[in-house]
């Protein structure tokens, strides 16, 4: 999410979430979204926001925060607004969206803010460039882009594009980082579907695609080519089937509905005939691939003469569940096309070499690179600076940081910050204070808990019986049983000398210090910290 702020307007660009991967250190949580709390405060300003296209990690965010903002207008192309429509429809309690689809490189004004649009190439269709016009010049946002090019000659409809939006008086350029850490030009996409239609072309048996939902494009290009082939397609996985359901509403994708069968129907055709769209291709456990790998799936089991292209790379987090999944996969004796051994893979998103084209074509006067880590930012700058883009009109920031560019001559961070605590989707619970409830579960997940149930008399003060102790993921009972007995000594030994000193007997008061007690005699015996949850019935 970027915000442009003038004097009277604020415009917001893109609404995604981050979704969280297993290496993450967020134990059930789904994902993490943008903290709105700038924008909370400053509601009236807010005149628009303008969706760049429709990737999840850009209106993912949506259906969360519109109210807190004040649910302000949104605008996009026509594919877009279909993704943000049909998430909507997940969340009927929300008021309706004021959606106002614009066209193909179509402008508009809000407030009293002119926006101009243009198409870029990305891996999805209607992606677009935004162009805010200021007194000083327009602030150019990118988007995700890559280029359309021939051995790095970026071709004339793609090159027209963006040599007319830098015959604006560009100001400041916020520009898609993901890849610049790869030098040069990225693979085309051409080439990936050529591969791909070489291989649907060519597949004696059952060919299974792994790939993401997200490549749009990709996912429409196969269907042609199966469909051409006269192949049937099988899609699996949820998020897969919505996509392409959309893609055919939008008249993106034309074929004979024919073309669909469903895995039911898998022996009703031959081998050959089959190709098997599916999600799942990082590993995720409970889709569609990993479900085939481990004979889960219903109707698809894996066989020797079946074979999968893994039609993705591999999203940095997710290393250690793609490396599961490939090998219950290989354990089938399928064969196995990697996008590493052959062209079934690119990204959507330019290396380097196109990033710096992009900064020749529009001409800004700032560089401000945006997506990606720190370091994709800081490979953004370098590559810029070192083909001549003055380094101190870079600004490389971090979530919340706030830049401000006076009289279009200057530009520097404020020492203030827009705040930027996480806030967490974990079910249906949406709050920074998830917090709390993730550092309880990470504790839990370092060293488990141990719960003390104590009776006692709420006259004396005396404990009933021996206390029980129940734990999990700390040490094992059994094998411990001079700990637990030492435990059970310490408890009753707090208990009654705090209650001693009490009249009336305050149980609360007793909890906090016992638990302190515990926990202090636990890390001394055992090096460990697991969370001590007293429970004190009075009777
Ligand atoms: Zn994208
Ligand atoms: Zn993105």
């Amino acid at each position: 999410m970027n915000i442009i702020e003038t004097k009277d307007d604020i415009i917001v660009i893109d609404a995604g979430f981050q979704f969280v991967s297993e290496g993450s250190k967020a134990p059930g949580i789904d994902y993490i979204l943008p903290n709105t709390q700038y924008l909370e405060e400053r509601k009236h300003k807010i005149r628009a926001l303008v969706i760049t296209h429709g990737h999840l990690d850009h209106i993912g965010a949506i259906p969360f925060i519109m109210e807190r903002i004040g649910n302000p207008p949104i605008y996009t192309q026509y594919l877009t607004s279909l993704m943000v429509m049909k998430r909507q429809e997940e969340f009927p309690q929300l008021d309706p969206v004021d959606m106002h689809v614009i066209k193909e490189g179509e402008s508009f004004t809000v407030g009293k803010t002119h926006i101009k649009t243009f198409p870029v190439t990305h891996s999805i269709p209607d992606a677009m460039g935004v162009c805010v016009e200021t007194k000083h010049g327009d602030v150019v946002i990118t988007g995700d882009i890559k280029l359309v090019h021939e051995d790095g000659e970026v071709v004339v409809e793609e090159r027209a594009s963006w040599e007319k939006v830098g015959l604006n008086n560009n100001l400041a350029l916020l520009c898609d980082s993901t890849n610049a850490d790869r030098a040069g030009f990225s693979a085309s996409e051409r080439l990936v579907f050529d591969t791909l239609e070489e291989i649907i072309k060519n597949s004696t048996g059952r060919l299974i695609i792994g790939t993401f939902a997200s490549q749009f494009d990709r996912l429409i290009s196969i269907i042609k080519t199966c469909e051409a082939m006269g192949k049937k397609v099988i899609m699996e996985g949820r998020s897969i089937k919505t996509n392409i359901e959309i893609a055919l509403q939008a008249k993106l994708l034309e074929v004979d509905p024919k073309v669909f069968i469903t895995a039911h129907d898998i022996n009703n055709y031959p081998a050959d005939k089959i190709v098997v769209l599916s999600t799942g291709a990082q590993g995720e456990e409970f889709a569609a691939l990993m479900r085939m790998a481990t004979d889960k799936h219903k109707f698809i089991t894996l066989t020797e003469r079946d074979t999968i292209v893994l039609s993705s790379s591999v999203i940095p987090g997710n290393e250690i569940a793609v490396q599961k999944l490939k090998d219950n996969i290989y354990r089938k004796d399928v064969k196995v096309v990697n996008y590493q051994g052959s062209h079934v893979h690119s990204s959507g998103h330019g290396n380097a070499g196109e990033l710096v084209w992009i900064h020749q074509a529009i001409k800004p006067k700032f560089l401000i690179p945006v997506h990606g880590h720190h370091y994709h930012l800081k490979n953004h700058m370098w590559a810029a600076v070192e083909n001549g883009f003055p380094r101190d009109n870079v600004a490389v920031c971090d979530n919340g940081n706030i830049l401000e560019i006076t009289n279009g001559t200057e530009m520097k961070k404020l020492s203030v910050s827009a705040p930027v605590e996480s806030v967490l989707v974990d079910g249906f619970t949406v709050g920074a204070r998830q917090e709390v409830v993730l550092r309880d579960r990470l504790s839990l997940a370092e060293d488990g808990m141990f719960v003390i149930i104590a009776t006692v008399n709420a006259k004396t003060g005396k404990l009933r019986k021996s206390p029980d102790i129940i734990s999990r993921g700390f040490v094992y009972l059994r094998e411990n049983q001079q700990l637990l007995s030492e435990a059970r000594v310490l408890i009753k030994k707090t208990v009654e000398k705090q209650t001693e000193r009490m009249n009336p007997i305050d149980l609360e008061l007793v909890k906090d210090d016992l638990a302190d007690v515990v926990s202090g005699f636990l890390l001394q015996k055992t090096q460990k910290n697991p969370m001590v949850i007293p429970v004190l019935i009075g009777v």
